[in-house]
């Protein structure tokens, strides 16, 4: 008997509200956008939440902290307006700083139980060679918030969320920027979506870095449709939520 028969690999398609959780402005996009604007089309709702400020990673170095901040708020707003990104929520964390990891577990613990989503997209936090702690934060933190959902002496971040929460069926995690995919969306369809999109974050790429950039997304989604019936692919690793514990 295989493990898939027991746990299959979970359908994203069936869901009908999808929250993906971004370290950074533009995380989600790059690493997933193609596949939301799928499941958009399928008539599913998207929210995006943003783990931090992404301050650091801002290009102008004479904005002020105020400007730079409206012009990531604008770009993001602009790339979720393309992949047709329902709401927006943003925990404001300090890039690439300071910050308790119990904390943000405990907002996306909050997230999680208040919003009911059936299928939670993240970065993966187990990618090879990932150096950003942001990053590897969010990861884990959506990881451990997706198995102790259900877990009420595990606090969240809002008693009356926590007071409110009486279960629901959240059917997957699905880890963008992955190593170890067990499902290449095709998003042939809507590739050109997910580069406008992914265009849309001037405050965080000069020209030449923005280029570069979609001509390395390019290179990669052709690769991941080496031997796929498509010429575009975005690599997902889709788990079960008890996927995420002990090697099942
Ligand atoms: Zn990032």
């Amino acid at each position: 008997m295989s493990i898939e028969s027991i746990l299959p690999v979970p359908d994203i398609f069936s869901a009908k509200r999808i929250l993906c959780i971004q370290p950074h402005y533009d995380d989600n996009d790059i690493g997933a956008a193609g596949t939301y604007a799928l499941l958009k089309s399928a008539g599913i709702e998207i929210i995006y939440l943003t783990v931090t400020d992404d301050l650091m990673g801002v290009v102008d170095s004479s904005l002020s902290d105020e400007a730079a901040a409206e012009a990531l708020n604008r770009d993001q707003l602009n790339a979720g307006a393309i992949i047709g990104v329902d709401k927006h929520y943003f925990l404001g964390y300090p890039d690439a700083g300071e910050y308790a990891y119990f904390d943000l577990r405990r907002d996306l613990l909050k997230y999680i139980r208040w919003l009911r989503p059936e299928v939670i997209f993240a970065p993966d936090p187990w990618l090879t060679y990932e150096a950003h702690r942001d990053h590897i934060q969010t990861g884990l933190a959506t990881s451990e918030a997706v198995i102790f959902t259900g877990l009420p002496k595990i606090a969240s971040s809002d008693p009356a969320v926590d007071a409110a929460y009486a279960g629901h069926d959240l059917k997957a995690i699905a880890f963008y920027y992955t190593r170890e995919p067990n499902r290449i969306v095709d998003i042939s369809s809507t590739w050109e979506a997910k580069i406008a999109a992914v265009r849309c974050y001037k405050a965080q790429f000069n020209p030449q870095g923005m280029d570069e950039l979609v001509m390395a997304l390019d290179l990669k989604s052709r690769q991941a449709a080496t031997g796929e019936p498509f010429d575009r692919g975005e690599p997902l690793k889709i788990l079960h939520p008890a996927a995420l514990h002990c090697g099942l």
